[in-house]
Parts: C-alpha cells; structure tokens; sequence
C-alpha cells in the first residue's frame, strides 16, 4: 500500500491537539492491532471515579428512585488518581474506607432546580466534572435526600465508569488520474481535504479527510483513497475525571501490568 511502513518500524508520534477534555494525535510505524489494544484499554483497564450506590432517605419528587439514583450514577467525578485505591486492591479489603470509597450527599427541597453541582462531597477532589447536568425539577414542596458513594472501578463492570470516547482512523492516501477541466475540489471534497494541482487531486489536510469515499464517487472513480494502517490518527475525549493524557497513560500502564503478568506466568509454567 502506498506510504505503508513495516511494522518493525519504530513509532512516530505527533500531537495534533490536546486539552483537558480532548486529544487527537497521530502515531507512524504502527499497526491496527496495537491501536485496537490501546482503543480496548481505554474501556477495560482504566479506573474511573464514579457513583457506586445510592441510599435514598426521602424522594417525594416526580422521579422514582430508580431513575434518580440511575442519574446521579451517571454523572462524571472529578478525583485524584494517586489518592483511591480499587475496592478489591484496597487494605480494607472491600469494607470501604476513605483511601477506596466517597461518599456525596444531595439535600434539596423544592421550588428549585437540582443540578449535579448540589451533590456536596466529602472529599473537596472528588465532584462533578460539570456541575450543570439537571438531575431533577422540584415543584414546591418536593424534597429529596441521599447518600450517595462513589467508587473507583473500570467500564467493564458498568458504562458509568467509562473513561473516554475513543476512535481511530487510518491516514489518508490519495491516488488520482488526471482530473477533467472544470473539476473543482470544494465539490469533489465539501470537507476540504483535497485540492487539484497539476489536474490531479491531492490531500490539502489529511485531517479532515475521514475516508468518506466521496471524491471516488463524484470523480468517477479517478480518484482512489485508501487508508494507511501502519500511520493511524486516534480521537480520545475524556468523559471522566481524567484528562485524555492520563486516560491514555493509564491504559498503556494496565497494558504492560497484563503482558508483565503473562510473561511472569508462562515462565513459570515452562519451569514446571
Ligand atoms: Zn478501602
């Protein structure tokens, strides 16, 4: 494939752009099946802070206490991630205390609007990520009170302790016979990723090219674009506390905890 490198070639990481709540970078000399891991990683071996269980003490609002308690379990927190230990590697082994578990607490009594930020937390680094989410309408009158206690664990339990949205694309490769006259490139491509020069298409921003097939069509089949499995662009948005930096980090490092566990096991086996 055009511009395809082997996969023994070393990587090539640049940064495209990055802030707290979104990174995308793109990453040379690697291949689908490491993306793929990283991608899974990101859902499996990533710890999140999130709302565990909650105890209801009174719910006279319009909501029942399923769906209340189904919200509030939904809402990002914010945490420290060297502070918490998972539950089931902690010292209390699973009792609960304050290096493995938070408790936030929500008393509110109507005419008002509850939003996430009213849930008042024990432990100031633990708290809604946004604050404005609405949780629910209290008509005069109506008044809520709970407990509620967060945890640490990983999105294969529950999609409340999902990490992140993450997506992955091969880079462009553009291939292109001689184009006719009055081809015009914001027509054969209205996402601007092409431009015509000497009468052929080339990519002008391989980042806004998502492989749609669109210049194949409208060009009659002059153009060709293919995607380069070994130069891959990764999309990563946060939708937890963790930063998408932190969140990828944290997925390399479960990684590498599994395969040292692997080799450490297989070893010993063959000793047998
Ligand atoms: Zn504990």
């Amino acid at each position: 494939m055009a511009g395809a490198r082997t996969s023994s070639s070393s990587f090539d990481i640049k940064i495209l752009e990055s802030d707290n709540g979104r990174i995308r970078f793109e990453v040379s000399g690697i291949n689908p099946a490491i993306a793929n891991a990283i991608r899974r990683a990101t859902y499996s071996e990533v710890y999140v802070m999130a709302i565990e269980y909650v105890d209801i003490v009174k719910n006279t609002s319009a909501l029942y206490n399923e769906l209340l308690a189904h919200r509030i379990g939904l809402i990002p927190l914010t945490f420290d991630p060297l502070r918490y230990t998972p539950r089931e590697k902690c010292d209390c082994k699973g009792e609960g205390c304050m290096k493995c578990q938070v408790k936030l607490v929500l008393k509110k009594k109507g005419p008002c609007v509850v939003y996430a930020r009213d849930l008042e937390s024990t432990n100031p680094d633990v708290r809604p990520v946004y604050g404005g989410e609405i949780i629910v309408k209290l008509l005069d009158g109506q008044e809520i009170e709970l407990e509620a206690v967060a945890i640490l664990d990983k999105a294969d339990r529950h999609a409340r302790w999902q990490s992140a949205v993450v997506g992955y694309q091969y880079y462009p490769v553009i291939e292109s016979e001689e184009l006719d006259g009055n081809a015009n490139a914001s027509k054969l491509c209205p996402k601007g990723a092409l431009e015509i020069k000497d009468g052929k298409a080339v990519v002008k921003d391989p980042y806004l090219c998502d492989l749609c097939g669109l210049c194949e069509e409208r060009s009659n089949g002059k153009i060709k674009v293919v995607g380069d499995p070994s130069r891959i662009i990764f999309n990563i948005e946060s939708v937890c506390g963790l930063t998408p930096a932190q969140i990828v980090l944290s997925a390399i490092n479960g990684i590498r905890e599994r395969l040292q566990e692997f080799e450490n096991q297989f070893k010993a086996q063959l000793k047998k």
